[in-house]
């Protein structure tokens, strides 16, 4: 064990760790320890390669494939971010150093990259300060709600009881909001897809908190009556909370705050290219106007009249620490640099290629799809398999037929309000040949679910595992299958 670990990571940098002289066997508890050799495979270098490359290989990614999961915005991520996020100077500092006591002086850059990461994103979402801590989308929906309850307590609103999320929703917005212990109530959407501004009207009450919105919605739809749905919010004195995971729509064209939000989230996996999928690195930070500015967690990152930043702890109204240290730091360091990259113009074509590579597929798709709302779109089309549910052939099956085709199925199932939805948000990323290459393979579908609709059930064909019990899946997940070098 000794050897081993000299030869190890600490070994090769000339650090001698102490081993210890008393034995394992007798410092562990009996039932602990060993009856038996652990039976470690005995392969060679190259085995193992082969063996890692090919696992890297089943890898359903962005790098390798489209991936048009709608709501998710999984656009390419640059590789020059990933070198940015490696520099030593980044990737080696030690996190506790700005909080030691002389140490902030070593970590200028890093402090320097919140603070500028903020201000930028204060620009773009006409907010007037955030907090980069939030580690998702759905953990800035939480400092969120609880950043609209210190301000309700603040005031002494002691009657508010209720948050208001439109019935097409996230399933993390009216989580969240009861999470941080408020009632939902939800309100439908009318026959454009946006919320219904009567039946907002007949439950809005003085015990209502704040209203939870995506914006355009989950419908791919821009809602023309914000402005009006703010006013009589802000009536009740409640808070406008802005769900960001669709701002890849109108990034650059128009900002939540100037369209009535007070709090907002954004999520930095989608609109700002930083990797996510399979659970993480995630990064939700969230932006505030006036109102709840001095709520918002420590540790705050100011700069100083002599132009050096630290770290600021002195706000005795804040929520307190919603993180560990200063949120998902390699994550902001990558949306920063892309943000440099693109700046202000760049932003702005993000969105629009993003509107209009949707609308191109809106429109390739429409003569064999029914659309759930036949307008123009923003940065995703939703369409209904509702028709083709009647031949046998259901959402789900179209998206494990795409997964032989090696594309990644669009959303499927979501938004609940859509019977058989079908999500599409291709991002500004991606070429008109793949786009072309999609709508082909989704056109081809139809074809074949109504000559032979039976074939759908055995897709997709290709894959090592066909239709697991994904609920099963999910709960006792069992990695070991995929390890095992014989999995084909
Ligand atoms: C992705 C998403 C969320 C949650 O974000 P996470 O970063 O996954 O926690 C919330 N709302 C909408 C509309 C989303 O698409």
């Amino acid at each position: 064990m000794k050897l081993i670990f000299e030869q190890s990571v600490a070994g090769r940098r000339g650090v001698k760790l102490p081993v210890s002289d008393v034995p394992a066997k007798s410092a562990l508890p009996q039932q602990y320890l060993r009856v038996k050799p652990a039976q470690l495979p005995e392969v060679s270098e190259l085995d193992v390669v082969r063996h890692f490359t090919r696992l890297s290989q089943r890898n359903f990614s962005v790098d390798a494939n489209f991936y048009p999961l709608g709501s998710c915005t999984m656009k390419y991520n640059p590789k020059f971010t990933e070198k940015v996020a490696g520099m030593s100077g980044f990737a080696d500092l030690h996190p506790l150093l700005p909080q030691l006591k002389g140490g902030e002086k070593y970590a200028q850059g890093a402090l320097e990259v919140l603070f500028e990461c903020e201000r930028w994103l204060c620009e773009i979402t006409g907010m007037k300060a955030y907090t980069m801590q939030p580690l998702a989308g759905a953990h800035g929906e939480l400092t969120g709600i609880m950043l609209m309850a210190a301000y309700h307590k603040a005031k002494g609103n002691k009657n508010k009881k209720y948050v208001i999320v439109p019935d097409s929703a996230h399933g993390t917005n009216p989580a969240s909001a009861a999470v941080a212990g408020y009632s939902i109530i939800s309100v439908p959407s009318d026959k454009r897809g946006v919320m219904d501004l009567e039946k907002l009207k007949a439950v809005l009450t003085d015990e209502v908190a704040g209203l939870m919105m995506t914006c355009p919605d989950t419908h791919g739809v821009f809602n023309p009556q914000i402005d009006e749905i703010a006013r009589l919010i802000h009536s009740v004195d409640g808070i406008m909370y802005y769900d960001g995971a669709n701002l890849n729509a109108i990034l650059g064209r128009a900002r939540p705050g100037d369209l009535g939000f007070d709090v907002v989230h954004l999520n930095l996996h989608k609109t700002f290219a930083t990797p996510h999928g399979g659970g993480g690195p995630g990064s939700g930070p969230v932006g505030v106007g006036e109102k709840l500015e001095r709520f918002l967690p420590i540790s705050r990152v100011i700069r100083r009249q002599d132009g050096k930043y630290a770290l600021d702890y002195d706000h005795s109204d804040s929520i307190g620490y919603i993180a560990s240290f200063y949120g998902a730091f390699g994550i902001i360091l990558r949306a920063y640099a892309y943000m440099l990259i693109l700046g202000k113009e760049g932003l702005r074509q993000t969105a629009d290629h993003a509107v209009l590579n949707a609308n191109y597929l809106l429109y390739r798709l429409k003569p064999y799809y029914q659309v759930a709302f036949d307008r123009v779109c923003m940065h995703e089309c939703l369409f209904s398999a509702a028709k083709l549910a009647e031949k046998g052939v259901h959402a789900i099956d179209i998206a494990k037929f795409l997964i032989d085709r090696n594309i990644h199925p669009p959303t499927v199932y979501f938004p609940l309000t859509v019977k058989e939805a079908i999500m599409i948000e291709p991002t500004e990323t991606e070429s008109k040949a793949t786009l072309d290459e999609f709508a082909e393979a989704m056109i081809e579908a139809v074809a074949l679910a109504r000559s032979t609709p039976d074939v759908f059930h055995s897709f997709p064909l290709k894959m090592p595992i066909s239709r697991p019990d994904e609920v099963k899946a999910a709960r006792e997940m069992n990695v070991n299958f995929f390890a095992r070098p014989d999995a084909r």
